[in-house]
């Protein structure tokens, strides 16, 4: 992917992008080509639900009924991972921030490190080829909120409660725009271009 060398070194991205629209995915190929750690909440979420730790036992429900976690525990979360050293040099963020508040959050959290993000790269895909992904990925992974019924409450709460996050970081001069209804090696591309020309 994209051209080696240093180009990523040390970005600092955050991926938006609905449920099924291949932000992890992305978000996987950025960090490794930026070097930097791959911090996808949704991930770190359900591996403390299979721990069976305070944070899993609390977010289980919510997590499974397709719902957010609440912004406060979300912020501490996100807080203590950037502040583990391997942030230091730059992160790719993958499902967070999700809510005005969180976006809030994150400000804080980078004003206080000194720190800013360098772009936010938002991954469009048409819904009814979200819907169709989440499905696919449920027969191959059986992740338990690709249900019907949850894929379409978490797509409900990323139009009402994430997709206003674009508009915010537009007008911030941040937001690259992807189209993301393309094959992976295609998407990948055009991130690293749209990083590259506009960033
Ligand atoms: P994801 O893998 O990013 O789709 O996240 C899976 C689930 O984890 C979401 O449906 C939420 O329940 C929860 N979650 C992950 N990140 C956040 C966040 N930033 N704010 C609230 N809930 C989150």
């Amino acid at each position: 992917m994209g051209d080696g060398g240093d180009a990523g070194r040390g970005v600092r991205l955050v991926l938006l992008g609905a449920p099924g629209s291949g932000k992890g995915t992305q978000a996987a190929r950025l960090a490794a080509w930026g070097d930097v750690p791959n911090i996808s909440t949704g991930e770190m979420l359900r591996q403390a639900v299979g721990e069976g730790s305070e944070l899993g036992r609390r977010v289980r429900d919510i997590m499974a009924a397709g719902e957010l976690v609440d912004d406060a525990t979300m912020a501490d979360v996100v807080r203590e991972r950037l502040a583990a050293p391997d942030a230091a040099q730059g992160f790719v963020l993958d499902g967070f921030p999700r809510t005005l508040a969180q976006v809030t959050e994150l400000d804080s959290i980078l004003e206080a490190a000194g720190r800013g993000l360098d772009a936010v790269v938002a991954i469009e895909v048409p819904e009814a080829v979200l819907t169709q992904r989440m499905l696919d990925r449920k027969r191959q992974d059986g992740r338990d909120d690709d249900k019907r019924e949850v894929i379409e409450e978490r797509l409900r709460v990323y139009r009402s409660k994430t997709e206003p996050l674009a508009e915010h970081y537009r007008r911030r001069g941040l937001l690259r725009v992807v189209d993301g209804d393309r094959e992976m090696d295609a998407v990948t591309e055009s991130i690293l271009r749209a990083l590259a020309v506009e960033a």
